[in-house]
């Protein structure tokens, strides 16, 4: 596969790409290789006053464009995005180290995000109420909230963007990206293509720098009207005060630890077949990843030596080589966090049956480990690993395996796999998560409301209610005189 040159990358400030006023930088870094492969601009608070009077200009033009031309022109982004779906994604590749099928597939679903919300514009309707007195006339209004600050993590650099974007932009809100600083450039391609398709000037801009310096700075300030983040549990309760302090409007998507629930009349083909994919994929490092596996006791034998055998056929390599299913972890923090979580574990009395060290010395590849006899107080069974890691205890009813689901205070994404009706019935209404997957992976399109409950946040970035989230609600009653 040709490798591409890595670009330099810049902020976007009212329509034009630029470096930091005081020319600040931070390096990128290759996770396969350890090694520097450019830099990012790094915007200081003159960059930050840029972007927000720009995003209050571009606010005001993009609300006046009629929703069918707003649709065409992001129908237009996403037609740059698929042209240039494989570039983007060798290079989304090299920042974040997934391989590049995965990155590939990643690019295609965000054209199909962009398409989706950009017709889903054309129909935010409002409504006409049944006055009480016949001289008036009450109607329901929807508005755009405003400009909105985004702040998106690097584990999906293009999608957790895109998700955001779309929908702000198809209710007519300009928004400002602060995108993570270890994977910059897929982002960056990501919003190039909005402009080129003819977003006014400020509709979209773009930052990279100090995270808490940034947030810490957009969210109070009055151009700012609606805050969304997704991250860690942390730091999403931080900028949610923040944003509660300042009476924002805000989107949480928060970290999760995904019980995969596979009872006793499972298909276990299937559920080997569909968690251990989902479970490995971008290296476990997915909000939405299935994490703790909790399985009937009549059939855990089988089902752990099948999904070993499964772990243990995967590709680990350079993402951007040929056959690698397993790229390296994002960056050295999540290296340290599953060498930490190994450690815990063995001192608690799990057995590791496959995986548990680094490979090697160079760049961050962690083997793709399955854990079994996991005590229910060992850390990763508490703490979401975000890691190749899977972590399996049996159980004997399906009671205490809901119970055991519900026990963390995280609720995103569940899974289950059974052929009962009634089991299904149990699970639907027992699972206390936002989304729950049933026979089969997670497929988070984006008509599907997708967010978490409890620890792991609130609000949607999909479906008709992640339109919601950027829309204002205002009545107005006329008097005929
Ligand atoms: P972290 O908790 O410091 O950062 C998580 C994300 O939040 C990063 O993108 C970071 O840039 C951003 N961030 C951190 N502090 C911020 C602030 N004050 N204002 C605005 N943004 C801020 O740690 P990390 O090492 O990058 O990731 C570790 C953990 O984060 C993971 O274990 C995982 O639980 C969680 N995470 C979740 C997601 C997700 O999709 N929900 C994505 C990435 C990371």
């Amino acid at each position: 596969m040709s490798i591409p040159n890595y670009p330099h990358t810049q902020l976007l400030i009212n329509g034009e790409w630029c470096d930091a006023a005081d020319g600040k930088t931070l390096d990128v870094v290759n996770p396969a290789t350890g090694q520097p492969i450019g830099k990012v601009a790094h915007a200081g608070r003159a960059d930050m006053d840029r972007a927000l009077e720009a995003a209050q200009r571009g606010f005001e033009a993009w609300r006046k464009v009629p929703a069918q031309e707003r649709a065409a022109i992001m129908r237009k982004a996403a037609a740059i995005v698929r042209q240039r779906a494989e570039d983007i994604a060798r290079v989304m590749t090299m920042e974040q180290g997934k391989p590049y099928a995965e990155s590939r597939i990643e690019m295609l679903a965000a054209s199909d995000i962009i398409e989706w919300f950009a017709d889903e514009g054309r129909r935010v309707y409002g409504r006409i109420v049944p006055s009480r007195n016949l001289a008036q006339q009450s109607l329901v209004h929807k508005e755009p909230i405003g400009p909105v600050a985004a702040f998106t993590p690097w584990n999906f650099p293009v999608n957790q963007v895109v998700r955001k974007l779309s929908a702000a932009l198809a209710c007519g809100c300009s928004i400002i990206v602060k995108a993570p600083e270890e994977t910059p450039a897929s982002p960056a391609a990501l919003l190039r293509a909005f402009v080129e398709a003819g977003v006014p000037a400020g509709a979209v801009g773009l930052l990279y720098g100090n995270p808490a310096e940034i947030s810490s700075y957009l969210i109070p300030h009055p151009v700012i009207r609606k805050v969304t983040f997704t991250g860690s549990t942390p730091v999403g309760k931080q900028l949610a005060a923040m944003a509660g302090q300042h009476m924002k409007r805000a989107t949480m998507e928060l970290g999760g630890h995904a019980p995969v629930i596979v009872a006793e009349d499972a298909d276990i083909e299937l559920a080997v077949k569909a968690s251990g994919s989902a479970k490995f994929r971008n290296a476990g490092q997915v909000c939405i990843s299935p994490t703790r596996f909790l399985v009937h006791n009549s059939i855990k034998e089988a089902f752990t030596s099948a999904l070993v055998k499964h772990a243990e056929s995967l590709k680990v390599g350079d993402g951007l080589t040929e056959g690698t299913t397993l790229g390296p972890l994002a960056n050295s923090r999540r290296l340290e966090a599953m060498a930490k979580i190994l450690e815990n574990a063995r001192a608690t009395g799990a057995k590791v049956a496959t995986g548990g060290e680094r490979i090697g010395s160079a760049g961050n590849f962690f083997a793709p480990t399955v854990l079994t006899n996991v005590p229910l107080e060992a850390d990763v069974f508490n703490n979401e690993p975000f890691g190749p890691i899977a972590a399996i205890r049996g159980f004997d009813s399906l009671e205490d395996a809901i119970q055991e689901a519900n026990r963390l205070p995280y609720g995103l994404a569940g899974y289950a796999y059974t052929r009962s009706l009634r089991n299904q019935h149990l699970l639907s209404h027992g699972v206390e998560v936002g989304m729950l997957w049933i026979n089969q992976p997670a497929t988070p399109t984006a008509e599907l409301p997708f967010g978490g409950v409890k620890d792991s946040g609130y609000g949607s970035e999909g479906g008709p209610e992640a339109m919601e989230a950027y829309l204002v609600t205002k009545t107005v009653v006329t008097t005929m005189v």
